[in-house]
């Protein structure tokens, strides 16, 4: 029997996880992926994700999970009229495979038992605790007084939780050797509506040119994509000698009003699973303190779980509005995100 089962093994998840094996619980961790897991991602941390891994990991983010430049000096937003917004700002170039499995190991070493391989894939609440069936080497059902569940955007278990249908956003990124006239120390997005449905982005990593787009509608993707390359020939000299990689992923489409699913009964969200997601790359900042709010709030009131769920939203309570700003803000500046304006 298991204090908390933590489903996921990303920036919400591990730091979940971590918190609660240092408060003394005994917690599981399970992964669906082999670890170190792949995720697609621009991996810059901005100046509040680094402050956070400071204060829940107590240490500052290893060289070892950087990539180059290391340095990542801040954003430009091009506006749909091709405005352009410069937010500068130090932060770090990650690869997320490295960065995750470090807080991942951590975890480990507060005392969390991690299964890499094992998929949480349904649950059942009893009076008190709550069964997960997981599917990995073995198959095998364990029991927890808690799930805090980081699935991330799939969100298979809670899906079947709450039969809820999710709406997407997919993105398509993809890695090439070549040349560009701009700064590879910034994170470049592009908000015309006529190069992404939501947005599209520039950054180097490794000295690759990472290049991509999300669309609503997938069968889209090629054609926005091409736009957005031609425009990069024309706008920043783009040249593309080789590609070397090209990846599709999902995102939760975030709606006005950013509502988040706190969890229902024993079974906890935290995470994009749960709605925290922030346009200006705070997408892993968002995951670690939902995950790190929920981890205290089971800590503190393990047997009260009306009290989890009170101090859970009251803790993310100004993430949650800082969320909503920010959408609000992206809001103005682009018509394609304009739903989001309050
Ligand atoms: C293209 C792209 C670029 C991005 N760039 C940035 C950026 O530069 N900076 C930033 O801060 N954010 C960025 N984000 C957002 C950021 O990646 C996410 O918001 C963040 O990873 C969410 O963390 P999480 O812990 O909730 O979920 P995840 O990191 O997705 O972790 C969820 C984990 O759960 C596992 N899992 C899922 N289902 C199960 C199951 N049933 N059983 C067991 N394990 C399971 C998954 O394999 C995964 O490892 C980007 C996102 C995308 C798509």
């Amino acid at each position: 029997m298991y204090d908390v089962i933590v489903v996921g093994a990303g920036p919400a998840g591990s730091t979940a996880a971590k918190v609660l094996a240092e408060r003394g619980l005994h917690v599981l961790l399970v992964e669906r992926h082999k670890l170190p897991r792949y995720k697609s991602c621009s991996g810059v941390l901005i100046q509040k994700t680094m402050d956070l891994v400071r204060r829940y990991y107590g240490q500052d983010v290893p060289l070892s999970a950087t990539c180059t430049p290391v340095e990542n000096r801040g954003m430009i937003f091009t506006d749909d009229k091709g405005r352009e917004f410069r937010f500068e700002q130090g932060g770090l170039n990650v690869w997320r495979s490295s960065f995750d499995n470090w807080m991942t190991e951590q975890a480990a070493a507060s005392g969390a038992e991690v299964r890499d391989n094992t998929s949480a894939i349904s649950c059942e609440e009893q009076p008190g605790s709550i069964s997960v069936t997981l599917r990995g080497e073995s198959s095998c059902t364990e029991q927890a007084r808690y799930v805090i569940d980081c699935e991330g955007v799939t969100g298979v278990l809670k899906r079947q939780i709450l039969r809820n249908s999710r709406d997407f956003i997919t993105t398509f990124q993809t890695f090439n050797r070549g040349t560009i006239q701009l700064d590879p120390h910034y994170f470049y997005a592009y908000l015309q509506p006529e190069l992404s449905e939501y947005d599209a982005w520039f950054n180097v990593k490794d000295e690759m040119l990472v290049l991509g787009v999300s669309v609503k509608d997938t069968s889209r993707i090629k054609q926005f994509y091409q736009r957005f390359i031609s425009y990069m020939e024309t706008h920043h000299g783009l040249q593309i000698e080789q590609q070397v990689k090209a990846e599709k992923w999902l995102m939760p489409h975030i709606r006005p009003g950013c509502s988040i699913t706190y969890g229902q009964g024993r079974v906890l969200f935290a995470g994009e699973i749960a709605g925290f997601l922030n346009p200006m790359g705070e997408g892993i900042s968002a995951g670690m303190e939902s995950g790190y709010c929920v981890a205290q709030a089971v800590a503190n009131h393990f047997d009260a779980l009306d009290m989890i769920y009170a101090d859970y939203q009251r803790d993310t309570q100004q993430l949650k509005s800082y969320m909503e700003r920010q959408w609000n803000f992206v809001g103005r500046m682009a018509g394609t995100f304009s739903e989001m304006i309050i």
